[in-house]
């Protein structure tokens, strides 16, 4: 008997990790594991059992097209409450926005750190002490499989993700006519680095195991939240204030380690959005000298748009798109030729990250150098 063409998951390559693929499998034989460069990536357990039904494929966003809306209304937006202010990464709207849809009887899905396996992983948050923990944002791919695995698809539900998570959900909502049940949101995102860079990270912290971490601390003000503090078993630190002397952001931001896709084919810059509200920092000029902290909130929808006139709790001013935009990224980043080299360092337990940055500043030196030469060389032949 001829083999049957595959209909599943298994071709796929460099995907998003997303693991929305696994939500709609009848058989649930679809799981997420780390790859050898430290991102999620979807694997069949178990090819006997697949009926190659397709409906994996069919919600993914990295192989099917995506519908993006335009944006409806753009605004700035913060708590007026100073304490979740105080521990959100900008103005604490995702968090207010879930706190209202909890209130209304809503699930929530978001995100929250889990020290015992050192990952970030979407869980629901059946209360407002658990709804806490999803405050803030962890710069890590989170694990999706229990929390999306968890959401009821009957019941109203907000789920809040990257946009990549976010498209292939919207694909698995509108495949099961269960749209009308949800409100999604996603950010601006950046890309996610290597878990291999946090594990790294961590285990140079030197405070055993964590019990809490948290990426974007406010304590010397929003513009320079890019501050880590942790607990572990031995004691609290937290890292130098500035964004260039945490080794974690150092290597993060240079775009040395980011996943793939993040590179190669995420399509979610801007506005570029499958989500009902889009979220992110207020960067740009606007509010320059505010240091508690703004967010960025656009709606794509009437869904998405009136949820925030029904926010008591939290300021909220329109302005034009393109102010909104002033600090995002317009592209992804160039896939760098040492990507490789660098998660390759990242893996071994003898490299400290303060090497691997070292040897990147002697690598661009060395390659302005060579450049400059170059260039010198070919201005003298030119003369002679
Ligand atoms: C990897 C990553 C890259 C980002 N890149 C940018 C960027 O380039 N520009 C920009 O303006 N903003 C970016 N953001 C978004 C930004 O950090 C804030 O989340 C945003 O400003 C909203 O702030 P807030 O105060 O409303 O968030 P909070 O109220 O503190 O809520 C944060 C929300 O993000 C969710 N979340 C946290 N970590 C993750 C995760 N790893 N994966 C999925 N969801 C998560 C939580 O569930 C929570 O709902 C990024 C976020 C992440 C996680
Ligand atoms: S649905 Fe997500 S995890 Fe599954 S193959 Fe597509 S991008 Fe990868
Ligand atoms: S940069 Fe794009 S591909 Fe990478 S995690 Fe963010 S949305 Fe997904």
């Amino acid at each position: 008997m001829a083999p049957m063409t595959t209909n599943n998951i298994t071709n796929i390559k460099n995907c998003f990790g997303c693991g929305v693929c696994s939500k709609i499998c009848p058989i649930k034989i679809i799981d997420l594991k780390l790859n050898p460069e430290g991102f999620y990536t979807p694997f069949i357990t178990n090819n006997d059992q697949c009926i190659h039904c397709g409906l994996c494929r069919e919600t993914c966003a990295y192989i099917n097209t995506s519908t993006f809306l335009k944006p409806l209304k753009s605004y700035a937006a913060w708590s007026t409450n100073d304490t979740i202010l105080h521990d959100s990464s900008s103005g604490g709207i995702c968090y207010m926005i879930a706190n209202k849809l909890q209130t209304k009887g809503y699930d929530i899905c978001a995100v929250k750190f889990n020290p015992i396996k050192n990952r970030a992983e979407h869980y629901i948050a059946h209360n407002n002490i658990e709804l806490q923990e999803s405050l803030g944002s962890k710069y890590i791919q989170s694990y999706t499989i229990a929390g999306f695995r968890d959401i009821n698809l009957k019941k109203n539900t907000l789920v809040v993700g990257t946009p990549c998570q976010i498209d292939s959900f919207r694909h698995l909502i509108i495949k099961r006519k269960v749209e009308d049940n949800f409100i999604l949101i996603d950010f601006f995102c950046h890309g996610i680095p290597s878990w291999f860079l946090w594990n790294k990270y961590v285990k140079e912290l030197s405070l055993g195991k964590l019990k809490s971490a948290s990426w974007r601390n406010k304590d010397n003000g929003w513009h320079d939240s890019w501050l880590i503090k942790a607990e572990g078993e031995k004691g609290e630190i937290a890292s130098s204030y500035k964004k260039d002397k945490d080794m974690f952001y150092k290597l993060f931001l240079s775009d040395t380690c980011l996943n793939k896709p993040c590179y190669i084919s995420c399509k979610y810059k801007q506005t570029k959005s499958a989500a009902d509200i889009r979220v992110g920092d207020f960067w740009g000029k606007t509010y320059s000298q505010n240091d508690k902290g703004v967010s960025i909130v656009i709606t794509y929808n009437d869904k998405g748009n009136n949820i925030l006139k029904e926010l008591s709790d939290c300021t909220l001013k329109e302005h034009p798109i393109d102010i909104c935009l002033e600090g995002q990224m317009s592209h992804n980043p160039t896939l760098p030729k040492t990507r490789s080299l660098i998660i390759k360092e990242l893996k071994n337990k003898y490299i400290p990250i303060r090497y691997i940055l070292f040897r990147m500043k002697i690598s661009h030196k060395f390659h302005i150098f060579i450049k400059r030469l170059i260039k010198h060389e070919n201005k003298n032949y030119n003369l002679s």
